[in-house]
């Protein structure tokens, strides 16, 4: 007899995973289909996030920092180091126990809420059937589920200029896997990724260019930030060419050479040992539904859903990355969530206005809500405070004091319109700012706040007294 389901997720990616917890957790009896192989060969649950993404990129970015920090940053503090070494293969091989610990906890919580794992592909055959094909096999079963989840993620966007080899010319997989450091490292794309994998390898060493094809950098983030950001990071050596069309690319005797041109429309040429591609990143619908299913995909090829993430078909719904929206773990899990309480015959709910971004550099950036330009173009009359971390008192303590928190608010309800964070500890910081928007607070109601002193976050209350020109410890304009 064919298997049966209340719930059949595909993909075990943080939105799919999520999902089939939740679910699980609801009373609904749930399967998640995965078909995730580690370098070891096995099933890994996770998807991308935890195999080759947010995870092993934050391992890799800490670990990085603290190299570079005790080679270079400690002379200030009055502690001298010396013979200070990199063993490469023990950071990567900390970072793999890292990304195993949680993959392993996945399966393990899967145990616990009573999900059934399969590792094999999923298909969507048609309302209430998926097709699986188990890890190794040639034929396809029939599971038959009341509801199903595709959250099958994404892949990255590759370029006819610069195919990948695998070995000097590689994604973000390839650039999170590196054995050696290169002694130059080029990177199309000086996007998130070009720039958190960028800080990775410039702090252990490498010479690192990245090429950019818009003329603005961060174009996402608040401008005034970004251009912040932008000078602090060529400083720490990021060589960062904005404008740039890469036109062909090349190997030979082990080096790389890129062909583009720059933002004045001249060719150039550049010579690099390894070339990380980070154009960005398309949804893995290939396959994902038979052709007979009719499921529905929108212009770019996103799973197209209504604001509830239902698909076009009864009881199928899609999450996470492979639908319209920023492509976030934490959106995707959101998503999870709340099409399992649907499901359930509660009331989900993701507020999309609300979804923080974080760049892992160093310092942070982060942000949520609109940008200036933003709510400029929107006619609505706003009032801005900003406050630099360089007048922190915590952040001088802590040793890194660039940047700074600006907040925007309506200029006639003093609503909190957008909150843009550029120093340290904005990814912990920014949480405060999700909070008080959700709750649809003023900037009034951040700076009644009682924030502990020393803190960073004390950056965050004087931004709010800032709006209203009455911070501290800066002189207001
Ligand atoms: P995925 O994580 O891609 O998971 C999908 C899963 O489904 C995969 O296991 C896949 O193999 C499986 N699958 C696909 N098709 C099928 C099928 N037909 N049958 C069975 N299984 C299938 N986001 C953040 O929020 N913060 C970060 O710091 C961050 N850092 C990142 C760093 C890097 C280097 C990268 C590449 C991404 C990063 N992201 C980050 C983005 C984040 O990883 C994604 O937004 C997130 O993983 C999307 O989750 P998902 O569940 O939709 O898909
Ligand atoms: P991205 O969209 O952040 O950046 C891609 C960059 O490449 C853009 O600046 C784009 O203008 C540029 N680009 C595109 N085509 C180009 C070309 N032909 N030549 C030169 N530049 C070109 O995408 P990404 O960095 O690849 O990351 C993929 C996704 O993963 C993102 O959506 C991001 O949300 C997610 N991610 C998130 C985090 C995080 O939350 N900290 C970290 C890594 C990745």
């Amino acid at each position: 007899m064919a298997k049966s389901f209340d719930v059949v997720v595909i993909g075990a990616g943080p939105a799919g995973y999520v999902a089939a917890i939740r679910c699980a957790q609801l009373g609904l009896k749930t399967a998640c289909i995965d078909d995730w192989i580690d370098a070891a060969g096995k099933p890994s649950l996770g998807g991308t996030c935890l195999n080759v993404g947010c995870i092993p990129s934050k391992a890799l970015l800490e670990s990085s920092e603290r190299y570079h920090e005790i080679k270079s940053g400690l002379g200030e503090h009055g502690i001298v180091t010396t013979g200070v070494k990199l063993d490469l293969a023990a950071m990567q091989a900390r970072k793999a126990k890292v990304v195993s610990s949680l993959t392993q906890g996945i399966a393990g919580l899967f145990k616990t809420n009573r999900i059934t794992a399969l590792t094999g592909k999923g298909q969507l055959l048609e309302s209430g059937r998926v097709g699986f094909t188990p890890r190794g096999a040639a034929e396809q079963e029939v599971i038959s589920a009341q509801h199903i989840i595709l959250a099958p993620g994404s892949r990255p966007v590759t370029l006819g200029a610069a195919p990948l080899d695998g070995d000097l010319v590689v994604d973000s997989s390839g650039a999170l896997a590196f054995g050696e450091v290169p002694k130059r490292l080029g990177i199309i794309g000086a996007g998130v990724i070009g720039l958190e994998l960028g800080s990775v390898w410039r702090r252990l060493g490498a010479e690192v260019v990245l090429l950019e094809a818009q003329k603005e950098f961060l174009s996402m983030a608040d401008a005034e930030l970004a251009t912040q950001a932008l000078k602090i990071f060529t400083s720490q050596g990021l060589d960062i060419r904005l404008g740039c069309r890469v036109t062909g690319v090349k190997t030979a005797r082990r080096q790389v050479q890129i062909a583009y041109q720059d933002a004045d429309g001249e060719v150039q040429e550049l010579k690099v040992d390894r070339l990380v591609v980070a154009v960005g990143r398309r949804p893995n619908t290939d396959g994902l539904a038979a052709s007979g299913a009719r499921l529905q995909l929108d212009e770019k090829g996103y799973v197209d859903i209504d604001e509830h993430c239902r698909t076009n078909l009864p009881n199928v719904y899609a999450i996470g990355d492979v639908v319209r929206g920023p492509m976030l773990a934490h959106k995707g899990s959101e998503e999870g969530v709340a099409v399992a309480e649907r499901i359930a015959g509660k009331a989900g709910h993701v507020d999309y206005d609300l979804i923080p971004s974080v760049l892992y550099t160093h310092p942070e950036m982060a942000w949520v809500g609109r940008t200036e330009a933003a709510v400029k173009a929107a006619g609505t009359d706003y009032r801005v405070g900003s406050f630099p971390f360089a007048a922190s008192g915590r952040a001088l303590a802590v040793g890194t004091s660039e940047g700074m928190v600006k907040i925007i608010a309506d200029a006639g309800t003093d609503r909190i319109l957008g909150v843009h964070i550029l120093g340290p500890g904005a990814s912990e910081l920014i949480a405060e700012a999700v909070v008080a928007m959700s709750f649809g607070a003023s900037s009034e109601d951040l700076a009644l706040t009682v924030h502990a002193h020393p803190t960073l976050a004390e950056a965050v209350h004087e931004a709010a007294l800032a709006v209203d020109k009455r911070a501290i410890h800066i002189r207001n304009r």
